[in-house]
């Protein structure tokens, strides 16, 4: 069934091609099965996507009323379609600001590239072209598009392609000071945007210090440079309220959507834009903004997500997630004792990391590899992350007692 002519994301394909591939076929809920029959658990939900869990076909018949009525069309120029303005409202209203607006695309590197283009019309459109740099973190991860791989903080997936995007510049993930230093050094009036992930996720599930949020909010506020968060992991309940920017309390000018829009179940993408920067766009200051894609608020995305979102709140699944850290940590945190773990990152939302000690993994530097196969081999699927992490993301649906299995199943894969 398999063939060496799919060539995989992220992926070694002479490994792939000499081992064969993991062929998923079903799903339901958390668990997925391969074309053996074999059942797995989905512990970290696709890539932190499929936030509702597997096996939904609500939205598959949402998404299939919609492609019997009118499959595709473009929402370039006064094209629309009812579920992208649906949508559109919907997100204006979820969004952590008032009169927000809603740009639609296709992903989450969509979004990002939007993000880091909108930010410099913003300010050309100011007369002030020269605020173009946009300030990321080391440790970031904001998509694979040439803007998110510019911005990278992880170094490998920026290495090998020479400068992507000029005038950007990374800072330390978990100093507000930093990024003031740097703004300062920059000149206010050369910074365009700081872009940050509120809890960084490919980077290793990373959580800021208390206050680190709130603080670079305020330093962003008074330097007058844009704010961004890219919510495309945390977003839609992921950490326990619609966006993080709810739950640590700040007001970005821009957030970023992809991922749990439709929980993996179409691409798309959004975003979220308060009125500060979305009004020239509005105005005519800018006129024709010459940006867009052919699957901008399309409409299978579209009505995908709004399926999507009515799960979510018909079965109440952010409080859900609140109530499901809670037993997450308590069933992960003791993994911190075992020889060869050396912290467990938890406590905020359905996003935890079972951080590998420096010693183990200076000893075995193939170490992450070896226990995600570990965990393969209990049938559980995950996968490695950061400096040596181990990911835990699952579905919101995950109940308490697969919560404590799949830490049984973490237990036993570090001692193989
Ligand atoms: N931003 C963040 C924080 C992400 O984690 C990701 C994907 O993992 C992206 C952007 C890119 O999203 P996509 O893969 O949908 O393009």
């Amino acid at each position: 069934m398999a063939t060496s002519s799919f060539w995989h994301s992220f992926a070694d394909m002479q490994a792939i091609t000499r081992d064969g591939p993991l062929v998923l076929e079903r799903g339901e809920g958390v668990h997925v099965w391969d074309t053996t029959g074999r059942r797995y658990v989905d512990a970290a939900a696709g890539l932190w996507n499929c936030n509702v869990g597997h096996g939904r076909t609500e939205i598959g018949e949402a998404v299939a009323r919609q492609v019997g009525r009118l499959a595709s069309f473009s929402t370039f120029g006064d094209y629309s379609n009812p579920p992208a303005e649906e949508l559109a409202e919907r997100l204006a209203a979820l969004a952590p600001f008032p009169a927000a607006r809603a740009f639609l695309t296709s992903g989450g590197s969509d979004s990002v590239d939007t993000a880091v283009k909108l930010v410099r019309r913003y300010w050309s459109a100011l007369g002030q072209p020269e605020r173009r740099t946009v300030v990321s973190r080391e440790s970031a991860y904001h998509g694979m598009h040439l803007g998110g791989t510019g911005l990278a903080g992880i170094e490998p997936n920026r290495a090998g392609y020479g400068e992507l995007v000029p005038d950007t510049t990374r800072v330390p993930w978990d100093s507000a000071e930093a990024l003031a230093k740097t703004i300062e050094s920059l000149g206010e009036q050369h910074v365009a945007a700081f872009i940050c992930e509120p809890v960084i996720g490919a980077g290793g599930i990373l959580i800021p210090p208390p206050d680190y949020l709130a603080e670079v909010a305020r330093i962003c506020r008074e330097t007058g440079v844009l704010l961004v968060l890219d919510e495309v992991i945390t977003g839609f309940g992921r950490v326990g309220e619609w966006f993080a920017a709810h739950r640590f309390g700040v007001e970005p000018d821009l957030v970023l959507c992809a991922k749990g829009i439709t929980s993996g179940y179409l691409p798309m993408g959004a975003v979220l834009a308060g009125e500060r920067v979305s009004e020239p766009f509005y105005d005519g200051t800018v006129g024709l903004w010459r940006h867009g894609y052919t699957s901008s608020g399309h409409v299978a995305g579209s009505a995908a997500a709004l399926a999507n979102l009515d799960i979510i709140e018909r079965e109440r699944l952010i409080p859900r997630v609140r109530d499901a850290e809670v037993v997450l940590a308590e069933a992960f945190t003791p993994l911190a004792a075992h020889p060869l773990v050396g912290e467990v990152r938890t406590g905020t939302g359905l996003l935890t990391a079972v951080q590998l000690s420096t010693d183990a993994l200076a000893r075995d530097p193939a170490l992450p590899a070896a226990v995600v196969a570990a965990l393969r081999a209990e049938g559980v699927l995950t996968r490695a992350i950061g400096q040596g992490a181990v990911q835990v993301s699952p579905a919101f649906v995950i109940t308490d007692e697969q919560i404590r299995d799949l830490a049984a199943a973490f237990a036993t894969a570090l001692d193989t």
